[in-house]
């Protein structure tokens, strides 16, 4: 029967595909004993097992070649302790010893291992640890013969229901056969939200129990244009549906011929159109032409599986630096913790993670992996087109400290006659305190960059990846803009470049409020260039700057909606 529910889309668009539900395995495991005369048997179960687990690993690494990063490494990786002959040799052992199945016996044989891998100090080794459990897991779901419900797996166009979905696993699919997304937890500001629009996958976090009415293989339509989920429709209602989202494919190509126009305003005004991206990704790339350069990379998904080495984080920002060769490239350094938690690393489990060991904290706690990054972006810069900014920067004196790492990292590399160019060095603006104390900072900074996702959970104190709070989330809070216009008179006072790289900077309406405040630059996902530079090209700056004076002199939230709809209308 057809069900159809409205929800607020998170992500735009309109996708047609099958429920696929997206659970993690998790082994049920048991001591249970065998007579003498099936150990062979047993044993001879091992060696399929693993040669299954083999040949699914190689079915992934072949259909995620082309998506990127060091993902087949990562799974190269897995079957090297696939055939780890110790583990293999301690997992016959246990069954020929100890007369028990196979599926106690790998899991005995990797508890070993595993702990004493937990005793040693040493991120490297905590990295292989994460590897080992994903392989006795693999390992073990063949053995119970149930099929791998991973997100790179998927060859068919679906539509994926979950109760939660992590970024790091987002990041590493194969996004063509992703038609939406549906989640009972989540928001539209959590990062899982921003990588669903960067990829153009239309989506709906944080529906809460409405995920209940969705059943295994279900049809689905999420219809993120007029927020309406849809399942099992009638044929009727498919083909309007195709028809809609044939309509919405068409305006979106329309939008397109924005993209070769200069980003000038009506009276002259250069507004820098620049790319927000997650990886070095084709599909998040495609309109690199047409920008006016990067203005985030957000290098934390490169740590998403294991921790990248020095020489392959220098491979993966040159790879973007060539690309954009002439142009502006500001690389943040990896913004770890919160929402995006690593699972190798040995991070206490906190109460208030977005208040926690987070962005430049997580640096300065495990500084080895913030120096590596800093010298590898260093040796990268050989076409002097870097700007390095560091994410959660809360205070004077830890600008202070960075700057000292830097400096450290540089005589390092000299000693080891190793070359390397300076970057530019700049910070989000995405902790209040920063922003009030901009003055005072902006001589130590060559640039920064608005980070207004996280500048509004922290500005109203409410966390952005709650569901439940998200009625507290004002993207259009007026405190917002007040203090954006407070930061932007402080950087045209020092004729230094300030960006704004939020998702706000996205918005069709309140991008052009953002540039009536001074900003002349502004960073959002590749799929939002084309409607960003329409608004700049078809825009008054003078229009604009009257608007957002307009806008800084109201109240409230529902004040600055109401205006921006009666400016629609004129
Ligand atoms: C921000 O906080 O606005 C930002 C761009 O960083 P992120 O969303 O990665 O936290
Ligand atoms: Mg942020």
């Amino acid at each position: 029967m057809v069900k159809k529910y409205q929800a607020p889309a998170t992500s735009k668009g309109i996708g047609i595909g099958k429920a696929y539900f997206y659970n993690k395995f998790t082994p049920q495991i048991e001591r249970i004993t065998i007579p003498e005369s099936n150990i062979e048997s047993e044993i001879s179960k091992f060696y399929e097992v693993k040669k299954d687990a083999i040949s699914e690993i190689n079915r992934i690494t072949e259909m995620i070649g082309s998506i990127d990063l060091n993902d087949a490494s990562i799974f190269r990786a897995q079957i090297e302790i696939i055939n780890d002959p110790v583990i293999g040799k301690q997992i016959i052992d246990e069954i020929k010893t100890q007369k028990v199945v196979l599926s106690y016996a790998i899991y005995a044989a990797y508890e070993v291992v595993i702990n004493i891998l937990e005793n040693v100090d040493s991120p490297i080794i905590k990295e292989r640890i994460s590897d080992m459990l994903d392989v006795r897991d693999r390992l073990l779901r063949n053995y119970e013969g149930i099929p791998e419900y991973n997100l790179s797996h998927i060859d068919k166009e679906v539509v994926v229901v979950s109760r939660d979905i992590l970024p790091s696993n987002l990041a590493l699919i194969n996004k063509k056969y992703i038609k939406g997304i549906i989640t009972e937890n989540g928001t539209n500001q959590s990062h899982l939200a921003i990588l669903t629009k960067n990829y153009g996958i239309p989506a709906f976090l944080g529906i809460g129990k409405l995920i209940e009415n969705i059943n295994f293989e279900d049809d689905i339509i999420v219809d993120g244009v007029d927020n309406e989920i849809i399942i099992n429709p009638t044929n009727d209602i498919l083909n309007e549906y195709l028809q809609k989202k044939e309509k919405y494919d068409q305006e979106q190509i329309k939008l397109q011929e924005y993209l070769h126009l200069p980003s000038y305003t009506k009276d002259g005004i250069k507004i820098d159109v620049c790319l927000n991206i997650n990886s070095s990704n084709k599909e998040e790339l495609k309109y690199f032409e047409y920008v006016d350069g990067i203005g985030l990379y957000r290098t934390e998904y490169l740590y998403s599986t294991k921790l990248p080495t020095v020489l392959e984080q220098v491979a993966y920002y040159k790879k973007i630096l060539t690309l954009f060769n002439k142009k502006e490239v500001t690389i943040r350094t990896a913004d770890i913790g919160a929402d995006k938690k690593i699972s190798y690393l040995d991070v206490k489990q906190e109460i208030n993670p977005a208040l926690g060991n987070r962005g430049i904290r997580l640096g300065f706690s495990n500084e080895k992996l913030l120096k590596d990054q800093v010298k590898a972006l260093l040796m990268a810069n050989e076409y002097n087109n870097l700007n390095v900014m560091f994410p959660m920067v809360s205070s004077y004196e830890e600008v202070i400290k960075i700057k000292k790492i830097i400096d450290d990292c540089e005589k390092e590399l000299i000693k080891d006659k190793i070359p390397f160019n300076k970057f530019k060095v700049g910070i989000m603006i995405e902790v209040p305190s920063v922003a009030i104390m901009i003055e005072s900072i902006i001589e130590e900074i060559d640039f920064a960059s608005i980070g207004t996702n996280d500048l509004t959970q922290y500005l109203l104190a409410v966390d952005r990846i709650d569901e439940n709070m998200d009625a507290y989330y004002q993207r259009a809070t007026p405190s917002l803009f007040r203090l954006i216009n407070n930061c932007v008179s402080v950087f045209e006072k020092h004729n230094k470049p300030l960006s704004l790289c939020g998702e706000i900077g996205a918005d069709e309406d309140i991008s052009k409020i953002l540039i009536g405040l001074g900003l002349t630059k502004i960073s959002v996902s590749g799929n939002f260039v084309p409607i960003i530079k329409k608004n700049v090209v078809e825009s008054n700056y003078k229009d604009l700057k009257e608007f957002a004076d307009e806008i800084l002199k109201l109240r409230s939230e529902t004040e600055i909606i109401n205006k921006i709809k009666t400016k629609k209308q004129l």
